[in-house]
């Protein structure tokens, strides 16, 4: 079944990576600029990322007939320094431009602390300048409660906020209610041991149904699995789920998120033509 992986860190993964998620259905991915594991040291090096996001992994996608687009930020734990933040975020605007870059994220709270909220507040402002979608990483494990209600009403509190175009990613079953109630799109990160794995995922579907939620594999440097958006098929298959509803899933609702964006295209395979 053809699907769409709305959070993938492909700079993390391998070409082979690539190729199997093609082989299993992949037509696109996005990309949200993420942590790389250490604090970059300077606006320097978030503009080496951004290039490789929007030049490097659109081309290694196409390799396998896979769409590549990004988000562009800083990430919550870099946000802690004020001055840095305030750098990378003049040079974002010139990325906004870029054919593949679909919004401002993924934005957030890490460890929910006065300059992370600071950092969160001024990526939404620069999104609402400039007509983006959000992409929004909620905190993993004990802060994940706290995080999420946080973000949540600190949107809901902002006027120019439409929720449809805001995706507040990593839910899991104690937060997914309060992300939907308030209008918003939300997303399920299916890991093998951390976060939701495809069978929790599913059981999200079974107890809200379909409507504007997308599951993603998040895949980046540590445990995780390209292929678990396939997983989830599997899954969904296993519990006797008709393709419509899986096809829904994984496939329709981000192209209905995605789509609120102009540059979002998937490639024309009916009119492909050889050269
Ligand atoms: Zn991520």
């Amino acid at each position: 079944m053809e699907y769409i992986d709305l959070h993938a860190h492909m700079v993390s993964r391998t070409t082979d990576d690539y190729r199997a998620m093609a082989m299993s259905g992949c037509v696109a991915v996005t990309e949200p600029a993420f942590w790389a594991g250490y604090d970059r040291p300077s606006v320097d090096a978030f503009v080496d990322y951004f290039n490789r996001l929007t030049d490097f992994e659109p081309k290694r996608a196409a390799t396998y007939g896979i769409a590549h687009f990004t988000w562009m930020c800083l990430n919550p734990k870099e946000a802690e320094d004020r001055a840095l933040t305030r750098e990378v975020l003049e040079v974002i605007p010139r990325y906004l431009e870029l054919p593949t870059v679909l919004g401002i994220g993924e934005i957030g709270l890490n460890r929910v602390t006065k300059n992370e909220l600071a950092g969160f507040k001024d990526h939404v402002d620069l999104a609402m300048e400039h007509e983006q979608l959000i992409h929004i990483h909620t905190p993993h494990l004990e802060d994940k409660w706290k995080g999420t209600k946080v973000i949540v009403e600190t949107l809901a509190a902002d006027q120019r906020i439409e929720p449809h175009r805001v995706m507040v990613d990593h839910a899991e079953e104690h937060t997914v209610d309060m992300i939907l109630d308030n209008g918003f799109w939300t997303g399920l990160t299916l890991y093998p041991v951390t976060k939701v794995s495809p069978a929790r995922a599913v059981d999200v579907i079974e107890t809200r149904g379909p409507d504007r939620i997308c599951v993603a594999a998040a895949c980046d440097w540590g445990e995780s699995r390209p292929l678990a958006v396939p997983e989830f098929i599997m899954e969904m298959r296993r519990r006797g789920h008709p393709d419509s509803l899986i096809r829904r899933v994984v496939y329709e609702n981000p192209i209905e998120f995605l789509g609120q964006s102009p540059k979002f295209q998937l490639p024309d395979r009916e009119g492909a033509v050889a050269v």
